[in-house]
């Protein structure tokens, strides 16, 4: 049986595992952390929106929906663009990019009761859903485990040879090894001694606050400015707010910076009337892209045995079904279900001459 050892224990290693698991696959998973879900995937804003991003992530989000909605991981949320009068333009470029409909602005605001006077125009995208992303990464782990799948936490992977990776000290035998290392993954490619991909972690920050106005905000669409400026969804009868930040940082264990979150509050204040009076929390997480913006799926043009499941972006959960099966196909030499073009712009192999030195 072919032995398939899976780099980390974030949604895109562990959706991998029950796939592989499922493809008849002997799956070991290794996570660093002691705990799944640690970075990446345990602090996004946990939202599906199927036309967020370029192309090719459309169509794995696309993919992926139908088995989200299943797998009963998906609820209604919506999502809502607001504009003031200096942000008219970019409101008009962002509802044709992501196919919404105006809103009147009294619509909007019996929508969402807090929303600033001064706003001038309205979106919204019904169809964005909100993901139990907690229960979609569990729900994996058992899949996984069921087809005989180990899941071994507190194991860093230090050392990568021709059959073996290490972890702990120990050596373990790898058939194929899978680099689902979230923002670590160009460094696990190293060890491989495969050429780096140009993947740059971005940090993203949040803050949750109490519910505007002590309002009641569980049926409220997500918010968000023109651009991507800023944005705010209800959370367990909280709401957080993101500045959207995209500051590119070395992986890490990320935390949120004061004055970007500050300032992201600010931008988001501007849209409502009832400002900020306390943050009860915050946290920021990296959410890591190549330059292209779509996701590195497949085996390394140089490393035998050696495949990528990397560049998430900020679409790892709504593209991860469809990532983890086009990953399968190719390491069983399937065609793809997503199409031959789509293969391609996620193969490692387009990087070609733009690949950066070993
Ligand atoms: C604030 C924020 C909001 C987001 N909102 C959304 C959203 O609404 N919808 C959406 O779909 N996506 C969203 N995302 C993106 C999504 O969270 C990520 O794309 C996804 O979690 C990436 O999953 P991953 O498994 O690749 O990475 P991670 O979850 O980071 O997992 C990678 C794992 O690899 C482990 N690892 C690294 N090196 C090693 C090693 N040497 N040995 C063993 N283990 C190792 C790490 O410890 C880590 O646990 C958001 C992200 C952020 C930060």
């Amino acid at each position: 049986m072919t032995r398939v050892v899976v780099i980390g224990g974030g949604i895109a290693g562990v959706s991998a595992a029950a796939a592989l698991g499922q493809a008849g696959f002997q799956v070991l998973v290794l996570e660093a952390e002691a705990a799944l879900g640690t970075h990446a995937s345990g602090r996004s804003a946990a939202m599906f929106e199927e036309n967020y991003g370029n192309e090719v992530i459309r169509a794995l989000n696309k993919a992926t929906g139908p088995e989200l909605k299943r797998r009963g991981v998906l609820s209604p949320r919506g999502i809502m663009m607001v504009a003031l009068d200096a942000e008219r333009a970019q409101f008009e470029a962002d509802l044709d990019a992501m196919g919404m409909d105006e809103l009147p602005l009294e619509e909007a605001h019996r929508m969402v009761p807090v929303l600033s006077q001064d706003i001038v125009r309205a979106a919204l995208h019904e169809g964005a859903m909100d993901i139990d992303t907690d229960r979609l990464l569990q729900s994996f782990a058992k899949e996984a485990r069921s087809t005989g799948a180990e899941l071994v936490c507190g194991a860093a992977v230090d050392a990568i040879s021709p059959g073996q990776v290490r972890a702990g000290g120990a050596e373990v035998q790898a058939d194929i090894v899978v680099n689902a290392a979230g923002a670590w993954a160009d460094q696990v490619g190293q060890m491989a001694g495969a050429a780096r991909t140009g993947l740059q972690p971005y940090r993203r920050s949040m803050a949750r606050l109490p519910a505007p106005g002590g309002h009641d905000v569980q049926g409220w669409p997500m918010l968000f400015g023109p651009g991507e400026s800023w944005y705010a969804k209800p959370d367990a009868g909280g709401w957080i707010v993101s500045p959207a930040d995209e500051d590119p940082v070395d992986p890490m264990d990320a935390w949120a910076d004061d004055m970007v979150l500050a300032e992201g509050l600010a931008r988001y204040e501007a849209h409502v009337s009832v400002p900020v009076s306390r943050v009860e929390t915050n946290w920021a997480g990296l959410r890591s892209f190549v330059p292209d913006r779509s996701l590195v799926i497949g085996k390394d043009p140089d490393v035998p045995g050696f495949c990528w499941l990397a560049g998430q972006g900020g679409y790892g959960f709504q593209t991860c079904v469809a990532a983890a099966r086009h990953l399968v196909e190719v390491i069983t030499g399937q065609a793809s279900t997503l199409g031959q073009s789509v293969g391609e712009r996620l193969s490692p192999a387009r990087f070609g001459q733009a690949k950066v030195g070993v």
